[in-house]
């Protein structure tokens, strides 16, 4: 059995031991709750992710400096960084467009009056635009490093990239040696991947054991609309533009990008699922690392479809909760500000909804607001965050075809850099 195969079977059974206890578990302080879902549970998925994110770091690092020596041309990497950018705020913009246009559609909230106690006082205020540019030149790389400050790890590859590139000749050594660490951390991250199946069952057993059932239903409305419209932009949008741009076949990117896109629902962190992510389109879909070693961090940091159309609809909701006109001017307020806000989303749990401080307050609705939304949230999370993980391979796949950086024998084999089992480690060679 592959792996993608025992991982959506643990999902599966973790959905329905999740529900059960989430039916019959009883108060939040009974034995099952404590000891299981507190307790193996909660330290089952910690482990896994903390396992994920301690290779973040590191695998960013050793491979983007020897991807950047790989282009060798500077001009090259300003334009594969160019076009990235650009790829990247054109779909969030598709994106919430989308989302807003589906929540308008239904007109999600016109009919709803939720009782609610603020729970949410937007304190956890999202930091100004101005201080994430400023944030991309780190003051100190270490502590950067210390806190996934991505943006300022990948300046930092990039300028060591290039500082290298230039003096090549003069450390043929180093290269080397870069290269080799980036097989051992990839390597870990196999190995790592052989734990999923069992880490995703604990992350989505807890999840939705925990997950108000009683408040879905009374956020139903809003809660579907988001769904949908993420399936419609990650299978019908995305898809769109992968074939527009790429001509390459969508069936063979989707099965292959599953993987990915598990990892990212059971983790709600594109931040975590980058080694993954990383994976999926060097081994499985042939990106050269010339490409995605840039492009698949970047955009897990900066490009959030799936987030931004969460903050649509609910921008749309609250509205009509509030009975707030927004007009055409609203909802390209809205756009702008989320798009901008997408950039400086931290690729972790629930940061999309600290944003959407953001974009209420740009629109004049009031911020303890998303105190109504916020029960829901952990499942949209999840599935927003596997449509940004989604967005992020499909813009590298996009850019690597239109600079001859994809082998397309490797992206049209099914069976390319597949993982099935733990990567046998070798017999110990007795090297006297
Ligand atoms: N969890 C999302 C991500 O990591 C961000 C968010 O929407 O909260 O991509």
């Amino acid at each position: 059995m592959n792996l993608a195969t025992k991982v959506i079977i643990a999902l599966i059974l973790g959905v329905g031991i999740g529900l059960t206890i989430n039916l019959y578990g009883g108060e939040p302080s009974s034995w099952i709750n404590t000891y299981l879902v507190d307790g193996v549970f909660h330290a089952g998925g910690k482990l896994f992710v903390n396992a994920l994110k301690m290779l973040v770091v590191p695998l960013v690092l050793f491979s983007l400096i020897p991807g950047i020596v790989g282009i060798g041309d500077i001009r090259l990497l300003g334009k594969i960084g160019t076009k990235s950018f650009i790829l990247y705020i054109a779909t969030t913009a598709i994106a919430i467009t989308t989302a807003i246009a589906f929540a308008v559609a239904f007109g999600i909230g016109q009919e709803m009056t939720i009782p609610f106690e603020p729970s949410f006082t937007g304190k956890e205020a999202a930091s100004s635009f101005t201080e994430i540019l400023i944030g991309i030149i780190p003051a100190n790389i270490i502590d950067a490093m210390a806190q996934d400050r991505m943006l300022s790890i990948i300046f930092f590859s990039i300028f060591f990239g290039v500082a290298l590139l230039s003096i090549v000749k003069d450390a043929p050594d180093l290269v080397g040696i870069i290269e080799q660490i980036n097989k051992v951390i990839m390597r870990m991250v196999d190995i790592v991947m052989w734990f999923a199946p069992y880490a995703v069952f604990c992350l989505i057993a807890k999840a939705i054991s925990q997950l108000g059932i009683e408040l879905l239903v009374q956020l139903a409305g809003y809660f579907m609309v988001v769904i949908a419209a993420l399936l419609f932009h990650a299978f019908v949008n995305q898809m769109l533009i992968l074939k527009a741009l790429t001509g390459l076949d969508i069936g063979i990117f989707l099965r292959k990008i599953r993987n990915a896109q598990l990892f990212a629902f059971s983790t709600s962190s594109s931040g975590a699922t980058i080694p993954v992510t990383l994976r999926t389109v060097q081994q499985r879909l042939g990106v050269d690392r010339a490409v995605s070693s840039f492009s698949v961090p970047f955009g897990a940091n900066i490009n959030m479809d799936g987030t931004s159309m969460m903050q649509g609809v609910a921008t749309v909701f609250v509205a009509n909760l509030y009975g707030v006109e927004l007009g055409l001017t609203g909802y390209v307020t809205v756009v702008v500000t989320a798009v901008l806000a997408s950039i400086g989303t931290a690729a972790v749990p629930a940061v999309g909804l600290v944003m959407l401080t953001l974009v209420f307050n740009q629109v004049g609705l009031p911020v303890e607001a998303i105190g109504i939304i916020i029960g829901v949230d952990r499942l949209l999370d999840m599935t927003r965050t596997a449509v940004n993980v989604t967005g992020d391979a499909m813009v590298t796949v996009v850019v690597a075809k239109s600079e001859g950086f994809i082998n397309l024998d490797t992206y049209n084999d099914p069976h390319a850099g597949e993982a099935t089992d733990l990567p046998m480690i070798p017999e110990h060679n007795n090297v006297k």
